[in-house]
């Protein structure tokens, strides 16, 4: 009897140890090396729900890991989610170095929507029923052990780790996107950063803690717009952790385009909203009122390529970065634990001029002279398709959607 008993607590604490549960308590001792165990671990205790695929390693040579969760993922198709009928959604974190509390906080919410698929809870089965969440948990490994545990470095010198937002290079991913955008009524591509430059906003011109763009493409940066370019997302999200704050606003795409992300926006500015009476997550729209600031940021290429809503969510306060409290890892999770449930229910407008490239879906545009300059950029092929929508991709729900804006649309002219 004494036997099984202790064979029982064995077993049962290999079981825990299996789930490798992150130990909040301790989150500042987690590296970049656990959230890469803690997704294999996923991996091997979900497999009919999660996969995980190596990108581009970081600079310093550290594995990145994109994830795709939804149920029977071993028939999705990775090259293509053209004929996946289900809606694909993409999610990253940790670009900033010091911000390391979102990718820790949305790999425990990952980690409890798993769990729930696997126990059978309906909700969450039927969510993964038709949709495909792609996330980057961490997109800059380096930065991220460098803020928690760096000494001293080449570039950053001593003491640098409450600044630190950059790549092992010096460079901010966050300026390093290709920065230009189609303007529709000049009709020529744009740049972004220029401005930026005239007004010395948030510019550093040498490799440096935050605000250097680099004259190079990074590999962290690289991951991230191969993966845009690969699938056709519904919307995309880049999860920081520096205020409380949702950016939505891409102040060169047309007001029709901005609604689109604004509606995005309020969706989880509701879901952010805890029961109680703590702080709501505001919404910002800075990059419209100081136009510059939003060169080169991930959600400005995503906006100025795919015309699809994207937003930066600011997910916490924390005057001491990167040394967070358990307390304010939690407040994340209960924030954004029904998220992708709450996401499900979001449909972005589908335009109807329309680009491909090999055959497959690049991106929807409301109006034909940006869908043939995208054409012409990545040399795919436009089409007038209003009215195939419905035979290529898409519900009801969604056609309705997209007359109810473009009668609303109508209306206001
Ligand atoms: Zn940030």
């Amino acid at each position: 009897m004494k036997k099984m008993m202790l064979f029982i607590i064995i077993f049962n604490l290999n079981n825990f140890a299996s789930f490798c549960e992150f130990d909040l308590l301790n989150a500042n001792n987690i590296t970049s090396y656990d959230i890469n165990e803690e997704i294999n671990q996923l991996v091997e205790n979900y497999p009919d729900f999660i996969e995980s695929e190596v990108l581009l390693d970081s600079v310093m040579g550290k594995e990145i890991k994109v994830i795709r969760i939804s149920n029977h993922i071993e028939t999705f198709n990775k090259n293509s989610s053209y004929d996946s009928n289900k809606k694909n959604t993409f999610y990253i974190a940790g670009l900033h170095a010091r911000e390391v509390v979102a990718p820790v906080s949305f790999l425990e919410i990952i980690r409890n929507t798993l769990k729930k698929a696997n126990e059978g809870d309906n909700e969450t089965l039927e969510m993964l029923s038709h949709n495909v969440i792609h996330f980057i948990p961490l997109v800059n490994p380096d930065g991220f052990d460098l803020s928690k545990f760096g000494k001293s470095h080449e570039i950053f010198g001593e003491n640098f780790n409450r600044d630190l937002k950059a790549n092992n290079n010096g460079v901010d991913i966050n300026n390093n996107f290709p920065d230009s955008f189609f303007d529709s009524y000049n009709n020529k591509w744009t740049s972004i950063k220029e401005s930026a430059i005239k007004q010395s906003l948030h510019i550093s011109k040498k490799p440096s803690v935050a605000f250097y763009w680099g004259t190079e493409l990074q590999p962290e940066t690289k991951n991230i717009i191969d993966y845009m370019d690969r699938y056709y997302f519904e919307f995309f999200t880049d999860i920081h952790s520096q205020g409380n704050y949702i950016f939505w606003d891409s102040w060169f795409l047309s007001d029709q385009y901005r609604n689109e992300n604004f509606r995005l926006a309020k969706t989880i500015q509701t879901i952010s909203s805890k029961n109680d009476d703590s702080e709501v997550y505001r919404m910002e729209d800075y990059q419209s009122k100081i136009a510059p600031h939003g060169y080169g940021y991930s959600t400005a290429y995503y906006a100025s390529n795919f015309h699809n809503p994207t937003v930066t969510i600011e997910t916490s306060t924390c005057r001491n970065m990167p040394y967070f409290s358990a307390e304010q890892y939690l407040d994340i999770i209960e924030r954004f634990n029904d998220i992708f449930i709450e996401l499900d229910k979001f449909e972005s407008i589908i335009y109807p001029y329309r680009v491909y490239r090999n055959n497959q879906i690049y991106g929807d545009y409301n109006n034909e002279n940006t869908a043939i300059a995208m054409a012409k950029k990545i040399d795919g092929v436009y089409k007038y398709e209003e009215g195939e929508i419905k035979e290529i991709k898409f519900n009801f729900f969604r056609i309705i959607i997209k007359f109810y804006y473009k009668f609303i649309l109508e209306l206001k002219h």
